[in-house]
This record gives C-alpha cells, structure tokens and sequence, in this order.
C-alpha cells in the first residue's frame, strides 16, 4: 500500500484521510501542485515550490512547512514508496475550520504529498498527435480569480474536461472572456506558423505552467527557436502549421486536429518532434531540478 505524507508524518494511504471540516474539501480552499519525478531527480523542482508558495501567499495561507521541510517531505516520500518515476501531488488545504467561509477560523493548514504511478498518454498519441475541441466555457478571468494561483477549486476545468470527454477527446482548449486562446483544462499550449513560435501571454488568463516555461527558455531555444508571448484569436490557431501542448503530465505532445480542423498537414510537425526530442533529451541527461 502507497504511503502518503501528512502533516509531518508517513501513513498508509487507508490512513491518509481529511477531515470533513476542513475547508480544502468544504470549500476547494488551498492549493496544489503536480511535480513528476524522473530516475529519481525532481523535474523543475524549485520551480513548482516557487509557485506553490506563491498560490498559498496569493490565498493569504501560511504554509505549516517551509519549502526545504517540503521538498526533505517530497524526496522522502519518493524514497518510502520506492519511486523514481513518479507523478508527486503536494497540496496545502486551508485545514479544519467551523461551516462558515471565513479562512482565518481555520489554525492549521493540511499538508499532503502523495507520490504515485502515473499513466501517461500512450506513446500513439506523441507519435501521430492528439485530438482536441474548443471548450465552450470560457476560462475565468484574471480580476476573478488570478490563475497565478493554482487552487484547489479546478472546476471551471473540471467543465471544460466534461466537454472534451462529452465529445470523446481527452483535452479541451479554453478560450479567455475576449475571444483570445487561453490554455487547455491542465495543459498550456502553443502554435507554430511560418517557423515562429506563438504561446498565449500569461495577460490571457492562464496558468503559469512550469513546463511552458521550460519550453519558453530551454527547451525551443535549443531547437533554434525564440517563442513569441502573444495574444491571439482561435483563428490564428486552426490556421497554424503545428501544435502542441505542454504540461508536467502530458510533458510536449501534439495537436493534429481541433474540432473539425485538421492542423497543417494532419501529422505531428518537425518543429513539435524537435522540441518533443529536446525535452525528453533533457530529462535523459539528468531532469533538471532548477
Ligand atoms: N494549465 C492548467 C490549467 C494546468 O492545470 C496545468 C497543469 N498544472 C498546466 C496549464 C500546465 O502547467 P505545468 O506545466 O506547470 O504542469
């Protein structure tokens, strides 16, 4: 059985259990983060603490560990499962507090780090791309709710997934208030047209995915490419020659048909498979943490 990391302690998950008062669950207050592990190093690692202190900081929760306390937590979770590959959740909850919303009645924020197998998308997809709609939900905009904070409460995602799974495709893009393309349901994603790199500026409303960043500085620079961050309609994305999006679980995948559009000419483009190679060359040689 998995052992799960709770407040300080290693318990077998039928243990690792939260109360119903807890406003994590009673109100989706709190945040999280998904990490992966690679032949034991964490991909990124000071990237998603950075932004998993943000979100509790923008929440106005004062973490019960500091960032070594959770990453000694997430290495030793690693190690008590005996997991090199992994996909990690780390989660603060506002923690136990009375029916009311008020966030301050609640002492002690919850702290989880779970590490599990994860299922990836099968490797078919990665070679000949994946299929995705246009969500008719618009993601919620920034003066609502500041997608620098990776909350608990996902269910305006949640209802762009029902739809992608309603028309039986695994991801959705979501467009932003304006019209503009924003990012998928837990991917980010980019185009490519005429050998330039586009990805959504985070002024669209997006997450600020760690893996985006990654493919921002590192990843299509070593490609021989500079990513423009660029605000654009959907029409500028059914019409480019590629792409792809990129999240800690789906890691670079393409995108070959949206809607009824097929993308370019319906294959996983050069400039995807590049950066696909780069990433996955990157992660061969070391993941790096920083
Ligand atoms: N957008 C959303 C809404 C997400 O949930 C995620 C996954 N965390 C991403 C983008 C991709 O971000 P990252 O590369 O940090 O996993």
């Amino acid at each position: 059985m998995l052992r799960i990391w709770m407040d300080g302690q290693l318990v077998p998950q039928s243990e690792a259990t939260v109360s119903v008062y807890d406003h994590g669950l009673l109100y989706g207050d709190g945040c999280f983060e998904g990490i992966r592990a690679y032949g034991g190093r964490v991909l990124k690692l000071k990237s998603h603490l950075a932004r998993m202190y943000e979100s509790a900081s923008l929440i106005r929760l004062a973490p019960a560990y500091d960032m070594e306390e959770i990453e000694d937590a997430i290495r030793e979770t690693l190690a008590a499962n005996d997991l090199k590959d992994a996909y990690i959740r780390l989660v603060f909850t506002r923690g136990v507090g009375t029916l009311g919303l008020h966030p301050f009645k609640c002492p002690t924020p919850g702290t989880i780090v779970i590490a599990d197998k994860i299922q990836l998308y099968p490797e078919e997809l990665y070679e000949n791309g994946m299929h995705v709609i246009v969500a008719k939900r618009p993601r919620i905009p920034i003066p609502c709710l500041d997608p620098r904070i990776k909350s608990l409460n996902y269910l305006n995602n949640i209802l762009a997934k029902i739809e992608a799974i309603d028309a039986g495709v695994l991801e959705a893009i979501m467009l932003n208030t304006d019209g503009q393309v924003a990012e998928c349901t837990g991917d980010n994603i980019f185009a490519i047209k005429d050998g330039r790199i586009l990805t959504p500026s985070t002024s669209t409303g997006i997450l600020h995915g760690v893996t985006r960043r990654f493919v921002i500085k590192e990843i299509a620079p070593a490609c021989g490419y500079e990513v423009e961050e660029a605000v654009f309609p959907l029409d500028e994305l059914l019409s480019a020659d590629e792409v792809f999006l990129t999240g800690t679980a789906a890691e670079v995948i393409g995108v070959t048909r949206i809607d009824d559009t097929v993308i370019g000419d319906g294959t996983v483009g050069p400039v995807t498979k590049a950066c696909i190679a780069e990433f996955r060359r990157r992660i061969a040689e070391g993941c790096p943490e920083d």
